[in-house]
């Protein structure tokens, strides 16, 4: 190869990067109703095709999830879990049984206040139509709340339930789940700008244009309103609130974060807001604050190396954690 045309090769690699970087582009698209949520998928792309390829690599994901996940389709994974394993145990995918293990170590780490067997009284609530168990269904049905009737079996990778009346949902963190795996699909294709969001758990890789994404945290009351602005980049984060699904009566709000203790909504916070590595771990985490409230959640929170989280307690105050605080905070303690 002369030096000429080694020049030429050069000056179209050249051309062809900067060709491609003046063509890149964002390219998002918002959908509904995939896992009884709002998915968000954002990535930058060098072609609107391109984008629109991996964002509906994405979305059959979150579908595929939500086919074997969802407690409101008889036909998936988990409903047939929730209609056997009290009688046997029932042999389930990989992907489901590693799944399980997580949610009992998030059961674990948060002293129970994330169980996924609240379901076994969470049934009863239909907030769309302003129903709750009464306090003779709510005592009947709790002594099936409790993570350790869950009999995980890894050599047979089955479930078993230790006794009837358990029903396991996972609500509350197959959609940090489907965010990683979003993520996931996009990493895989090259892709290293991009945001995830399905419900209230997001994932972020890379930035915006050499700054932060920007994730605003809305007031309990009040849609419109910001309590507070996030810079975040390479991260993932999930934002619980009792203003999601709910119904008031006699005014006593009903929402859809439940105490596995008492099988009633967890009121000691009206929102948290979780930041750490994976959405997974923000979802199973972001419960917490609801069911042991700010001061015992925010211990938990403290003692985990990659969480942070800000809290809005009843009164409306915004707490945050350790690694949130400013310097002149720190001191002050
Ligand atoms: P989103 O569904 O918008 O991501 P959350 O992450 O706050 O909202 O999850 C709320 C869901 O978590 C509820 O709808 C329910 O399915 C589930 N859930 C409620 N209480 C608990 C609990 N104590 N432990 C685990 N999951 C729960
Ligand atoms: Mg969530």
């Amino acid at each position: 190869m002369n030096l000429c045309s080694g020049w030429r090769i050069w000056l179209a690699l050249l051309l062809g990067m900067i060709s491609a970087s003046a063509h890149a582009e964002w390219v998002d698209r918002v959908v509904d109703g995939i896992m009884g949520t709002r998915i968000t998928v954002e990535v930058w792309t060098d072609t609107a095709a391109q984008g629109n390829t991996a964002i509906d690599a994405v979305l059959a994901e979150m579908r595929r999830l939500d086919d074997s996940m969802s407690t409101y389709k008889s036909t998936s994974e988990v409903s047939r879990v929730n209609a056997q394993a009290a009688q046997h145990p029932v042999k389930i995918t990989r992907e489901l049984f590693d799944l399980l293990t997580q949610a009992v170590e998030f059961s674990r780490i948060t002293h129970g206040a994330f169980d996924i067997t609240y379901a076994s009284v969470g049934f009863m609530y239909e907030f769309r139509k302003h129903e709750r168990p009464d306090d003779k269904q709510i005592a009947a049905a709790l002594p099936a709340v409790n993570y350790r009737h869950l009999i995980l079996d890894a050599g047979q990778q089955t479930i078993r339930f230790s006794q009837s009346g358990v029903r396991i949902d996972l609500g509350g963190i197959a959609k940090g789940y489907a965010v990683d795996r979003g993520i996931a699909i996009l990493q895989q294709r090259g892709i290293t700008h991009a945001l995830v969001t399905a419900g209230g758990d997001s994932r972020i890789i890379g930035d915006r244009f050499g700054k932060p994404w920007v994730v605003g945290i809305r007031h309990p009351d009040d849609a419109s309103k910001v309590i507070a602005k996030i810079p975040l980049a390479d991260t993932a984060l999930s934002t619980s609130g009792d203003y999601e699904r709910y119904f008031d009566e006699n005014g006593t709000r009903y929402h859809h974060i439940i105490d596995p203790g008492t099988g009633k909504p967890a009121s000691k916070v009206r929102s948290a807001t979780i930041i750490a590595s994976t959405a997974l771990r923000t979802d199973g985490l972001s419960k917490t604050a609801f069911v042991l409230g700010p001061e015992a959640a925010m211990q938990i929170y403290n003692q985990l190396e990659d969480v942070d989280a800000i809290l809005v307690t009843p009164e409306g105050k915004v707490l945050y954690s350790r690694g949130l605080e400013s310097p002149s905070q720190q001191a002050d303690k």
